[in-house]
């Protein structure tokens, strides 16, 4: 672990920490750093948690394309803001804000223009292609900031930035379905299960063949039937939201949905889909995908009333060990979502 000095040479005060990628695959390591100074349009953020997601695991395990280290990773953040650059009127010095995966969008593409900044072709995304949230401070695009409650607490509230958001946008694709699937009892599915069962919907929790502990997590979210991955539930399911990153999920989802249902794919990344009959499709079966989020997403998950009632289920770390935290995501050891608390 790198321990640097208080000050640089240049008598720069070093007070900001960020775990660091220096190259792709490599561990984190804690570096020391002047805080960021906000351009016109930005805000510099004091971080108080910073959920850890699948995604950052794909991030640092060089999954994704386009990654350029050093990079700084995390996208669940939640702060107060520190000082503000120039032109910004919303958020001012000392709000609560969230910063989530969708940093910045071009809004002048056809995508921006449709209500659909999520596939914007210039879209930036903190801790991927913007500086991350494994750190004590980040400077964020003002206008992508979100208004957070200012009574929960920051490491119960971090999930909810990805895994709740994403999770909201998959279950929103998911259309009025009744009987839901789950596939993957991680962060966002023990999130997604309570906004689900508070809209009146009947939700069955698929896991790791032989996860008992996970299952009975899932029973105590109020999970109505929860079994393995392998299993045939007792009901076929409306729709099916996948969230592992395991592509024979797919398949074996959608051989279990009921006519006109749909397979949702929440992942940004997942192993090859296995060929299938085409009889598990046909009926107007689908399957879909969901990419990134809306400032829309954020707005109306965090109005809802369903949101307010998630009780997130965490695992806080130093900021120091997000090595440790991603471990641990990685070997499917943390129960509900791993937080860093800088
Ligand atoms: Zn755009
Ligand atoms: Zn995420």
């Amino acid at each position: 672990m790198a321990v640097g000095p208080i000050t640089n040479d240049a008598g720069c005060r070093m007070e900001a920490r960020a775990m660091v990628q220096r190259r792709p695959g490599e561990a984190l390591s804690l570096e020391y750093m002047p805080p960021g100074v906000p351009s016109a349009g930005e805000v510099l953020i004091r971080i108080e948690a910073c959920g850890v997601c699948r995604t950052d695991l794909h991030v640092v395990d060089d999954e994704l394309p386009g990654i350029v280290t050093p990079i700084v990773p995390g996208h669940e953040i939640v702060g107060r803001v520190e000082s503000v650059g120039g032109g910004v009127e919303w958020p001012t010095a000392g709000s609560r804000v969230g910063v989530p995966w969708l940093g910045s969008t071009c809004q002048v593409c056809g995508y921006c223009r449709s209500g659909r900044e999520n596939l914007c072709d210039a879209a930036e995304f903190t801790g991927y292609t913007r500086p991350g949230g494994f750190a004590t401070h980040v400077v964020a695009r003002a206008a992508y900031c979100i208004a957070l409650p200012t009574h929960r607490e920051a490491v119960a509230l971090a999930p909810l930035l990805c895994a709740g958001l994403i999770g909201w946008r998959a279950l929103r694709r998911a259309g009025d379905a009744r009987r839901l699937g789950l596939y993957g009892f991680g962060a966002s599915a023990h999130i997604v299960a309570q906004v689900a069962i508070a809209q009146g919907r009947e939700v069955l929790a698929f896991t790791r063949d032989g996860d008992a502990a996970g299952q009975e997590f899932a029973r105590s979210l109020g999970v109505g039937w929860a079994g393995s991955s392998l299993d045939d539930p007792p009901v076929p399911l409306d729709a099916a939201i996948v969230f592992a990153p395991d592509g024979s999920l797919v398949p074996r989802a959608l051989r279990q949905l009921a006519k006109g249902g749909t397979v949702v794919c929440a992942g940004i990344h997942m192993s090859t889909i296995p060929a299938f009959d085409y009889r598990w499709l046909w009926e107007e079966r689908s399957i879909a995908s969901i990419a990134n989020l809306t400032r829309d997403d954020a707005r109306t998950f965090f109005a809802s009333d369903e949101s307010a009632g998630v009780v997130t289920t965490t695992r806080a770390y130093p900021l120091e060990r997000a090595n440790e935290a991603l471990d641990d995501l990685r070997h499917g050891r943390i129960r509900g979502a791993a937080v860093l608390v800088p």
